[in-house]
């Protein structure tokens, strides 16, 4: 519906830019063009037995991920997006486990999904390749199935088009990364993704001529939903990034207005563009600048000064709002975005919520909040400990059908209409909320204190020259005791500020201890960390295992 009624009233406006070849100018897709394709592929898989069947979506982000995801749900069907980044035996497991009977993938997947199939372990019984022109054996191409689909339309199938959708039906089949266990089927209905569609509006403003940036993964409800659906929404286009490393060439090429990140994409932007100012000079001028600003509280995009315009072209030159969410970002590097003139904030979201559990509202953002409950949303802590601090539960029509297969791990979730994130905060008088750790990542000591990781993380985040930081526990070489490990990754360049060039480990290390030590003395609970490991290389997917 949604789709249908953005390009009834936006038909000329683009939808998607996309670079058709690698390196090439982006080219714009307009609404009326996605609608045809969407219609044409969905009446395809209605006319070829899939239409309320269980279809999986892999891929890079691109386009023909987008109508393929979108020709199944705005039929009857039930899309299960799958991560890329799976290896065979795991993309095994959760075919078989969804019976998905239909997968439609990028080239390079066609090996791994044919021999699937030709184990006879799945219900798999069509395999369609997003980037072949013509069908080979076994294998057909998208392009060969719009045309198909075309066809039945122009022969009076209405199959797909004039489809009746069940807003409490299942649409959507989502498995979590599995951060802190199993992977776990999200069952998401039509309703729980629309109700999140509606109500981000009501509080950031999205409008018909902006540009989503996407480089988050989209088979994630993080880009799936705010990215790419909310964007489709609103009328607004979406422009697919080629990829991290081309991340700031196409922000110049395609100059989006809206970005959605994880705190390192911002991190990592927001160190650059203090680097590239050191080099010319210029550090002192701009953190004079932002001084008075900040004094004068002239805050964005009619700045005027020529110094932040500079700076804001890094980023395309129309970029007006970046949000991040996924995982706790220092707060510092929102408000210094927001120094350059570009409105950064956080948003929290969980699978199970489609996934906005929270946002910040652009008119009144608090750096450091995963902001409030959504209107029509409720939100609230409970099990309050002696510190203030407690689980988090959400409440609203985006929360979950429940978890696939597993009655008994959705009912420690849902209670009494509430959704129990799992994730520890508080939230302030305001109805802000704040996160300060996972209760599933509850380190307990030998001597029974608790240590939450995510706590000291934020913590060793505020280091200036610290770029990552990752706190686990290990036995004691006696094995009495915990010992809370803080693996620390440092910026080079800032070190060296401080240090001077020719610094060695043992000089990093004495000067991150007397950090450390700082966050020991001062912090009010019991996390004593005791080791520190420099690693040179940059964290792995997962690490948190
Ligand atoms: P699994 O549920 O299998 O462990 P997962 O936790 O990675 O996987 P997601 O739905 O991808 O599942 O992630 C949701 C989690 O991300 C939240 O529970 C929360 O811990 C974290 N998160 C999201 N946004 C924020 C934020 N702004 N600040 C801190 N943490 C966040």
């Amino acid at each position: 519906e949604l789709l249908v009624s953005s390009a009834e009233i936006y038909p000329d406006n683009t939808a998607f830019w996309v670079k058709k070849s690698k390196g090439g100018n982006y080219e714009s897709i307009t609404y009326a063009e996605t609608l045809a394709d969407v219609n044409a592929l969905g009446t395809a898989l209605a006319v070829r037995g899939f239409k309320d069947k269980r279809v999986a979506v892999i891929g890079e982000n691109s386009y023909e991920w987008a109508i393929s995801y979108l020709a199944v749900v705005c039929g009857t069907g039930i899309v299960v997006p799958l991560d890329k980044e799976l290896n065979a035996s795991e993309l095994m497991q959760l075919i078989v486990n969804a019976e998905v009977s239909c997968v439609l993938f990028d080239g390079k997947f066609e090996k791994v999904f044919k021999e699937m199939q030709a184990s006879g372990e799945t219900v798999l019984k069509m395999l369609v390749n997003l980037d072949i022109d013509k069908n080979t054996s076994g294998v057909i191409s998208l392009k060969e199935l719009i045309k198909e689909g075309q066809e039945a339309i122009n022969k009076g199938n209405r199959e797909f088009i004039d489809a009746e959708i069940d807003k409490e039906c299942l649409s959507m089949l989502l498995f979590t990364s599995g951060t802190t266990g199993v992977s776990k089927g999200v069952m998401l209905c039509h309703r729980n993704i629309a109700e999140d569609l509606m109500s981000a509006p009501t509080v950031l403003e999205i409008r018909s001529d902006d540009i989503f940036f996407s480089v988050l993964p989209i088979h994630h409800t993080y880009e799936c939903t705010c990215g790419f659906l909310l964007a489709l929404y609103k009328g607004a286009a979406i422009a697919y990034c080629e990829g991290l490393k081309y991340i700031a060439k196409n922000l110049v090429e395609v100059k989006p207005t809206i970005f959605l990140g994880v705190p390192i994409l911002f991190e990592n932007l927001y160190r650059k563009i203090w680097q590239n100012v050191r080099k010319q000079g210029k550090e002192e001028l701009l953190r004079r600048i932002i001084k008075i600003n900040r004094a004068t509280k002239k805050v964005g995009l009619d700045l005027g000064n020529i110094f932040l315009k500079d700076i804001r072209a890094v980023f395309g030159g129309r970029m007006r709002l970046m949000i991040c969410g996924g995982a706790a970002i220092n707060p510092e590097i929102l408000d210094g975005i927001r120094d350059f003139g570009i409105l950064a904030l956080q948003g929290y979201g969980l699978t199970e919520c489609a996934p906005i559990g929270a946002l910040n509202p652009d008119k009144a953002p608090k750096s450091a909040s995963i902001g409030r409950a959504l209107p029509n949303f409720d939100m609230k802590v409970v099990d309050i400990n002696e510190e203030g601090i407690g689980e988090i539960c959400l409440k609203g029509g985006n929360v979950m059908l429940g978890y696939y297969n597993m009655p008994q791990a959705t009912a420690e979730v849902l209670k009494d209409g509430w959704f129990y994130t799992g994730d520890l905060g508080y939230i302030d008088s305001e109805g802000y909320a704040y996160i300060t750790g996972r209760k599933k990542n509850v380190i307990i000591t030998k001597n029974g204190k608790n240590v939450y990781p995510e706590e000291l993380e934020y913590y060793l985040s505020n280091i200036p020259y610290v770029l990552e930081s990752f706190v686990y526990d290990k036995e004691s070489e006696d094995g009495l005791d915990t010992v809370i490990v803080a693996s620390i990754r440092i910026d080079e360049e800032e070190v060296a500020q401080c240090l001077g060039e020719g610094y060695t480990d043992d000089m990093v290390e004495e000067l991150l201890w007397k950090e450390v030590d700082e966050i020991n003395d001062t912090s009010p609970y019991f996390k004593k960390i005791k080791r520190i490991v420099l690693r040179k290389t940059e964290f792995e997917k997962n690490t948190s295992k």
